[in-house]
């Protein structure tokens, strides 16, 4: 091939990508690296593709397949949630199909027909499957315009999601010579990127990695106090009828708080590994078929749950890590609309995932891992900084302060706490020393405070030198201090109780040689609540439209939920929220108007443009 016959497939190959971004799915124009890595597939390559939650990955394999000649294969790990994924693709009007174990002999037979007389856009595939030899056989009968692997961090083992069926793709560099592969996550740390760059043999590809911040999420991190009291407040006061996920630790925390909310009228639904798989699934159904929906969970909900409208993402308990923490959080907000990720955490978390960590079965470097994990997440939720920066940070990349996190919105007021840190040190070391007892946190500040107890008087606790040397300063700011020093390591809780000891690292402190600064908690929290009714109000995309607009947008969402119910199909595959905003920000009078709205490709102008048209018209007409 020539130079200029390079030039002409190239540019040939960018036309239709654009004409299939706006006529199918109704989008102007490309985000971030999408255009960059449309062309590089589309042209033949293989790409390996780190993009967060939310950045828009399935285009940069949907529009390569329909670019190119033949099927593209696209391997994604959950079958639950093929089946959405393609009804919204089918909602484009593209030619797409899933084979799984859900399917009835006929089914399979039909989508293999299909599939086998180059019918197919798209189809989607279970790894377990795919490397079945007579599934491998059927695709070298077929002519495959790629593969994509999607979640491709399954084949990791670094990662907690490793499935071994993953490992199998490595096949598909063998028996698929010069079918571009294109591996996709939102996985950023860099063993994950490369051992699965190595694990799916894709030394040749081209690697893109986007900026992972989710400038759309607003980061927050409040001490723990009473926390479904708290959850609450946040829940009525920034997200009433918004569908969002409440992370707890244990089936039982989800059981309560599930039913919790219910009692307070949100409409709540558990999910943790206890229930059957029946109810599992209904509840999934549910998350994503109606509006509204509070999914209470553990961390056994949210792979790869592709709905676009979960407006926060609350977090009742400590995660065991940043990666965790960024993962669950990034299920709020893929549609770019502002959302948030709250979470309330407080002195019991610390000790408690110490404590697990301790416990856990495994080998010391195993054990060394995770209090890294456990410490890195601490230094997080301590920091006087952005939030964002500090994450970025954490995955390797450079941020500025965000403006849009707690510690950039009201930043934290910091005291000097050198003299009550040396009482408290001062108070285990006595009590351990000179008596021989070792006591959890509570009964230490009860010591400082000089509280009287029936223990108390029992172990004679009135009568050491540091009794009552603390009483100027409440339980709540002594307990905000023992977990602050225990988030950096200047304090240790250990063994099945959690008793506190002093660990060689706070000499220095000890004896007066570096000061502590602390975050100002008790303070901070009161601001916060002052704050969040007027400052965080409206971030969600209904409202922010007020009036007129609102009520559109409200009798647009009727329609959209009676249309996706009648269907038998989440609602945002008939329109995101995006979408709907768009439409009552343009008040279309026309359907070439109504095109231009994003999100609004020519299947949907078909399909709903009339019903559509009539609402905007009705609600002027008011
Ligand atoms: P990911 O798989 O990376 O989490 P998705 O592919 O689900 O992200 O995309 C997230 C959302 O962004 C979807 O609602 C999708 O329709 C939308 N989106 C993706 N690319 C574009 C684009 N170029 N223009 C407008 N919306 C887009
Ligand atoms: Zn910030």
């Amino acid at each position: 091939m020539s130079d200029s016959d390079t030039r002409t497939s190239r540019s040939a190959n960018t036309r239709s990508a654009q004409e299939i971004l706006e006529g199918v799915f109704g989008f102007d124009a490309f985000r971030g690296d999408q255009a960059e890595i449309v062309e590089h597939v589309s042209a033949g390559g293989d790409a390996v593709v780190l993009m967060p939650t939310g950045g828009g990955k399935s285009l940069c394999y949907q529009v390569p397949a329909l670019v190119r000649d033949g099927t593209g294969v696209v391997i994604s790990p959950l079958i639950a949630l093929m089946e959405d994924q393609v009804a919204a693709l089918r909602a484009n009007g593209v030619q797409a199909a899933f084979l799984n174990s859900t399917l009835s002999w006929e089914d399979v037979q039909q989508v293999e027909a299909a599939l086998l007389a180059g019918e197919l856009d798209l189809l989607y595939l279970a790894p377990e499957r795919l490397v079945q030899e007579r599934t491998l056989a059927m695709l070298e009968r077929t002519r495959i315009s790629l593969f994509a692997i999607d979640e491709a961090h399954c084949v990791s083992q670094w990662g907690h999601d490793f499935r071994t069926d993953y490992l199998g793709l490595a096949v598909l560099a063998d028996r698929f010579p010069g079918i571009p592969r294109i591996a996709l996550t939102a996985t950023a740390t860099q063993a994950t990127h490369a051992e699965l760059t190595e694990r799916l043999r894709l030394g040749e590809a081209r690697h893109f990695v986007a900026s992972f911040d989710r400038p759309n999420i607003q980061y927050r991190i409040e001490p723990k106090s009473r926390a479904r009291n708290q959850l609450l407040r946040f829940l009525r006061t920034e997200h009433a009828g918004d569908a969002g996920i409440v992370y707890c630790l244990s089936r039982r925390s989800v059981e309560q708080t599930a039913e919790f909310l219910r009692g307070e009228g949100f409409a709540a639904l558990p999910y943790h590994a206890g229930l059957s798989e029946v109810e599992r699934a209904e509840n999934q159904r549910r998350f994503l078929r109606e509006e509204g929906i509070v999914m209470v969970a553990t961390i056994a909900f949210g792979m790869g749950t592709d709905k676009p409208d979960v407006r926060f993402v609350a977090h009742l308990d400590l995660p065991k890590s940043v990666e965790g923490y960024y993962q669950e959080t990034g299920r709020a907000g893929r549609d770019g609309l502002p959302s948030t990720a709250w979470m309330a955490y407080g002195l019991g978390d610390v000790v408690q995932l110490g404590r697990m960590i301790d416990q856990s079965e495994g080998s010391g470097a195993h054990r060394r891992r995770q209090r890294e994990h456990l410490e890195a997440m601490l230094a997080l939720c301590e920091t006087v900084d952005c939030r964002r920066v500090q994450i970025l940070r954490y995955f390797g990349q450079d941020a500025e302060a965000c403006g849009n996190c707690d510690t950039c919105l009201q930043p934290p007021r910091t005291w000097d706490a050198t003299v009550p840190v040396q009482k408290l040190m001062s108070a285990v070391i006595r009590l351990d020393r000179q008596r021989g007892e070792r006591y959890g946190a509570g009964q230490i500040i009860d010591v400082l405070r000089g509280r009287v107890s029936d223990r108390s008087t029992a172990s004679r606790h009135e009568e050491l030198s540091v009794w009552g040397i603390g009483a100027d300063l409440t339980p709540a700011v002594w307990r905000s201090i023992v977990r602050q020093l225990l988030a950096r390591g200047l304090l240790q809780a250990v063994g099945d109780y959690g008793v506190l000891v002093v660990p060689e690292a706070a000499g220095p402190v000890l004896r007066g040689e570096e000061t502590v600064l602390l975050r100002e908690d008790v303070q901070r929290t009161r601001t916060a609540q002052a704050g969040t009714s007027s400052a965080r109000r409206g971030s969600t995309a209904a409202t922010e439209l007020t009036g007129a607009d609102a009520q559109l947008f409200e009798s647009l969402r009727t329609w959209r939920t009676a249309q996706a119910s009648e269907q038998g199909v989440p609602p945002y595959v008939v329109f995101s929220d995006a979408t709907l905003t768009g439409i009552v920000r343009a008040r279309p009078t026309d359907r070439a108007s109504l095109s231009e709205v994003s999100g609004v490709g020519a299947a949907k102008l078909e399909r709903y443009g009339a019903a559509v048209l009539a609402l905007v018209a009705e609600a002027a007409g008011n």
